[in-house]
């Protein structure tokens, strides 16, 4: 039997049939005996889920960020309350936790104060820990400590508001830890097609992509824990006009996925490669009926693939994450960003070896998108998603080609002209390592060594 079908078996197998599988396979290969041993380590432990909210709200009057025409103006309300949300997955082996703020871009080092916050927890200091910012535009400001650029696009810096961030942040993430409980996950697609369009200006006519992913976690008796959520579209329905904080249609589709999945499930949402991707609202008489509109038509389909989606109770999770340094070069309008080197980071997740998430520190391109996902699919995953804005956000994420035309995006783009390409390329490096079978499973056991060839094999005697 090819070991793909056994792999793709494992998948829905329960504990004892994955027992009754690990003996067989171990003889067949090297690579098989490590990758049983890690899934039977998982599988002998409890699966648990816990969810987490926190507040980042800032205070009236702080500034938002997106908006160029807002010059740093104070928000004059609150019209939703700005939250981070945690889903955190132990396994017993390799706990993470997705945490989705309402907030344009933590960049790394709030991400690094956010890990250097729950350090002293037990369980949440070996936590992999990935920060999703869902890119509302009227979320809060005030946090890019960059001299002229960072006042233009956020407001002038506040370090307390920052804290806001970070500490709610924090809150939400101790919270999932507090309360773990024993579930049951699943993950399961959708489509959901005219909810997003194309916006950018070359090439022209690029057609978006319409996923859905949605990763399902419940109770033992199937009580909904957690529903994470995963869509690519710029939080912008609402315009520069609007003065009042808010998640813009990722509050209203947390709020309608809460409601119809029912019980105390919390959301959590990751927006996608949105980089050059517009919501594209049903409709609504005014800008917040927009966002209410277009918030209840993605929780449909997320829970529709809810109800569709099977759960288990073992799940496999690998990881694999790639530092490196982003020297800031001049976008395509001249602008240099006037930092030194930054770390920054990109990580690849896979679960149950067949359902890959890649996470990108900015603004993908849909364009990337689709490139990523077909290769993906070359490597036998079932469906790789993009975790966007993800543990850092230093801009868009575009083709050189775009860069060259100078679309809008590649002046908000600080890696210069092939930047997107290594984006790219680390991507497929990364899905590459933790591909389902193939030429590099020997490796499996060496995190980061993605970029170091692998040495080559003895010569037989
Ligand atoms: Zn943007």
């Amino acid at each position: 039997m090819h070991p793909k079908g056994k792999v793709q078996r494992l998948r829905t197998a329960a504990p004892a049939a994955i027992a009754d599988l690990r003996g067989r396979l171990t003889l067949k290969t090297a690579w098989l005996a490590l990758f049983m041993s890690g899934l039977a380590a998982a599988a002998g432990a409890e699966l648990r889920v816990g969810t987490g909210l926190g507040d980042i709200t800032p205070p009236i009057g702080t500034p938002s960020a997106g908006y160029g025409n807002r010059r740093g103006a104070g928000m004059t309300g609150v019209h939703d309350r700005l939250l981070a949300t945690a889903m955190l997955i132990d396994n017993g082996e390799r706990p993470i936790a997705l945490v989705g703020v309402d907030h344009l871009g933590f960049t790394y080092e709030m991400v690094q104060q956010v890990r250097q916050a729950v350090a002293d927890d037990p369980l949440l200091s070996r936590t992999e820990i990935y920060v999703g910012s869902s890119h509302t535009h009227a979320g809060g400001g005030a946090f890019l400590n960059v001299p002229g650029i960072g006042e233009t696009l956020a407001g002038k810096y506040d370090p307390a508001a920052v804290k806001v961030y970070v500490d709610g942040t924090a809150e939400a993430l101790r919270k999932a830890a507090g309360e773990l409980k024993p579930a049951r996950v699943g993950l399961g697609y959708g489509r959901l097609e005219g909810l997003n369009g194309y916006r950018g200006d070359w090439p022209p006519n690029v057609p978006t992509l319409p996923d859905v992913a949605v990763i399902k976690a419940v109770g033992t008796d199937g009580s909904p824990l957690a529903a994470f959520f995963n869509f690519a579209a710029h939080p912008t329905v609402l315009s520069g006009a609007n003065m009042l904080f808010s998640a813009d249609f990722v509050g209203y589709a947390r709020e309608h996925v809460g409601r119809l999945i029912g019980g105390d499930v919390q959301p959590v949402f990751f927006n996608g490669a949105q980089g050059d991707v517009s919501p594209r609202s049903p409709g609504g008489e005014d800008a917040f009926a927009r966002c209410d509109s277009m918030g209840r038509a993605l929780a449909v389909e997320v829970k529709r693939v809810w109800d569709a989606t099977p759960v288990a109770e073992a799940l496999k999770i690998e990881t694999l994450k790639e530092t490196y340094t982003l020297e800031p070069k001049p976008t395509s309008a001249g602008l240099l960003l006037p930092l030194p080197p930054q770390p920054t980071e990109m990580n690849a997740l896979v679960f149950n070896d067949r359902h890959a998430f890649v996470s990108v520190p900015g603004e993908l391109s849909c364009i990337y998108d689709a490139d990523i996902k077909r290769f993906g699919g070359w490597l036998g995953f079932e469906h790789v998603s993009i975790l966007g804005l993800t543990n850092d956000a230093h801009g868009y994420l575009i083709t050189p080609e775009s860069w060259r035309h100078m679309t809008y995006e590649s002046t908000v783009s600080f890696g210069g002209e092939l930047y997107g390409e290594m984006i790219k390329n680390t991507a497929f490096a990364l899905l590459h390592a933790l591909e389902p079978e193939g030429a590099y499973q020997a490796d499996r056991a060496k995190p980061s060594s993605i970029l170091t060839p692998a040495p080559a094999p003895a010569a037989a005697p």
